[in-house]
């Protein structure tokens, strides 16, 4: 019922010339039945949406919340709509930890995007201190509704939400299908306490932390799971193509 995703997120990796290769790779060798995102540095994405074949989609990893405005360094999320894009990832944990964003900034930053008609990819999860003291779930459910707080969702389908427990972030060690299948079982219990079922249902849960080609398949099995947000194992088109043929 809810098509599989499977997105990249580059961060503040990759040159023009690496782009242009993977798009031209990834074309004709990507699923149709999966939605195949990269989300890319700024400054490409112009590049990336032209160049791209229709079913490989295009997200930013951040916006400002704002349209305009004497935000040095900044990016306007009309700004983003002009490149073209279709997603943006918002909430991502290294903006939250390295870029103090707050869960009432990331509030802000979804209102303005669903305005904009950009789908937000939205992370959450917890640090391993939180997991250790048992309070995952707790600190879940403070993210989503305050990260949800006054958010009107006329189409589910255009929200999607990436569980990304921080310790497995880019640390080889990802949650265990188990794991992570709880968590974004329980993400969808809170979005239908503050929605309702239909609308819980509807709207996509990806887990994020450490994917790779030889854990996708095991996620994927799982009903809550609807599929991956990758950073390292995005990187490659060779990688990228294999994730998406296993995110079915
Ligand atoms: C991420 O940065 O969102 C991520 C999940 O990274 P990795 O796949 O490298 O752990």
């Amino acid at each position: 019922m809810r098509k599989p995703i499977l997105a990249g997120n580059w961060k503040m990796n990759k040159t023009r010339d690496e782009i242009i290769h993977f798009s031209l790779f990834v074309t004709n060798r990507i699923p149709d039945s999966v939605e195949c995102i990269v989300c890319a540095p700024y400054i490409y994405l112009r590049d990336l949406v032209k160049r791209s074949p229709d079913h490989l989609h295009v997200g930013a990893q951040n916006m400002h919340e704002k349209d305009f405005g004497a935000y040095t360094g900044e990016i306007s999320p009309l700004m983003l709509k002009d490149t073209g894009v279709e997603y943006v990832i918002l909430g991502h944990s290294e903006r939250r930890e390295y870029f103090n964003e707050t869960d009432e900034k990331i509030n802000l930053k979804i209102k303005k995007a669903l305005e904009l008609d950009l789908k937000p990819i939205l992370c959450v999860g917890e640090k391993l201190d939180v997991r250790e003291a048992g309070k995952t779930n707790e600190l879940l459910e403070s993210q989503i509704t305050k990260d949800f707080e006054g958010v009107v969702i006329d189409d589910p389908k255009n929200i999607i939400i990436a569980y990304e427990p921080i310790w497995a972030i880019g640390t080889g060690k990802s949650a265990d299908a188990d794991t992570a299948e709880a968590a974004c079982g329980f993400i969808r219990k809170v979005l239908e306490k503050i929605y309702s079922k239909d609308i819980s249902e509807q709207i996509r849960i990806l887990y994020g932390g450490s994917v790779s080609l030889s854990n996708i398949e095991e996620l994927m099995k799982k009903p809550d799971i609807d599929g991956g947000l990758v950073g390292g194992a995005s990187l490659e088109p060779e990688s990228f193509v294999q994730l998406c043929q296993k995110a079915i």
